[in-house]
């Protein structure tokens, strides 16, 4: 079963949901395709805020 849940909000590619399998992500209510979530993954500035605060934790 395939069913059309919405369209990617970057690229506009149509999100489908097979078998209750979503192929793509929501974040916050937007929907992604899984190639632009992966863009969004591979940002190195959330990289660096992400690290930081790792380094903040080990110093409390
Ligand atoms: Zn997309």
């Amino acid at each position: 079963m395939k069913e059309l849940v919405g369209n990617c909000s970057q690229c506009k590619k149509p999100v489908y949901c097979l078998e209750g399998f979503l192929n793509g992500v929501h974040i916050n209510g937007t929907l992604l395709c899984f190639s632009c979530s992966e863009e969004r993954d591979q940002n190195p500035g959330s990289l660096a805020s992400a690290d930081r605060r790792n380094k903040s934790d080990n110093i409390s």
